[in-house]
């Protein structure tokens, strides 16, 4: 018995400092449930990524060395915009297209507007990005060139102008980084849920979440037809030199 309560005497430090780390582990637990209405924490721990960029996770469309990702949108054929020291080059052989599909996701590109100042209004830089092929954000020489708010670098094209005109000037790369989330639609092809977008130009929120009306285009109302959830990012060719490298988007 002495033997017992000697042993124990002996093992008492340890223990109580295992008691003692054991209560500081829990608790952070124990206080979690102990108010009410307090949120407890998710189940998953957020997946690691390395933040790049261009992020770990990110599927990159262009990365300066090819279109292989692309094709060409008039012949489903590769894309044959020129590609040179790490820049994809619109050059009149039309717009070209995600070979793979997307719905809701994060788009990061940039572009220049060429430096070479030629045109006016629509006519200088023009481009665009368009998500699911159908809405888009216009990409436009903007700085110091007139035209209409709603068609204007960052627009929701013919639907929303920017909140502010960020652009840099022709030739300077300009960033777009683009949340979005596609329209849902029923079995009947009825529209559930409109698109939502979100895009920062060079850093600066330029549309705030905004609900896309329906397929962008020059004229008449917007509307949505339905369509499959995945569809290609494209980008166009509005006849002017507009330049664009660094290009990835993460699923969402
Ligand atoms: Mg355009």
């Amino acid at each position: 018995m002495k033997t017992i309560t000697r042993m124990l005497l002996r093992s008492l430090p340890s223990l109580l400092s295992c008691l003692t780390t054991l209560s500081i582990a829990l608790a952070p637990v124990i206080s979690l449930g102990a108010e009410d209405g307090e949120i407890p924490p998710p189940k998953d721990e957020p997946k690691v990524i390395n933040p790049g960029p261009p992020p770990s996770d990110a599927i990159i469309l262009f990365d300066g060395e090819d279109l292989s990702q692309w094709k060409c949108d008039k012949d489903g054929g590769p894309a044959k915009w020129e590609v040179k020291d790490g820049v994809a080059r619109v050059n009149g052989t039309g717009g070209i297209s995600t070979r793979q599909g997307f719905g809701d996701c994060q788009l990061h590109l940039e572009w220049a507007s060429p430096a070479e100042v030629k045109g006016s209004g629509q006519g200088r830089g023009n481009s665009g990005v368009y998500m699911q092929g159908r809405y888009e954000v216009q990409v436009l020489d903007s700085y110091n060139n007139k035209t209409y708010f709603h068609g204007q670098a960052g627009a929701i094209y013919k639907q929303y102008a920017p909140l502010v005109n960020c652009c840099r000037p022709p030739g300077e790369w300009q960033t777009y980084d683009i949340i979005y989330h596609a329209p849902r639609f029923g079995s009947a092809g009825d529209l559930l849920k409109p698109a939502t977008i979100t895009v920062l130009q060079n850093g600066v929120l330029i549309q705030d979440n905004v609900e896309i009306k329906g397929s962008t285009g020059p004229k008449g109302k917007p509307k949505y037809e339905p369509h499959p959830l995945k569809q290609p990012i494209a980008l166009q060719d509005h006849g002017n030199p507009v330049r664009y490298r660094n290009i990835w988007v993460r699923e969402l």
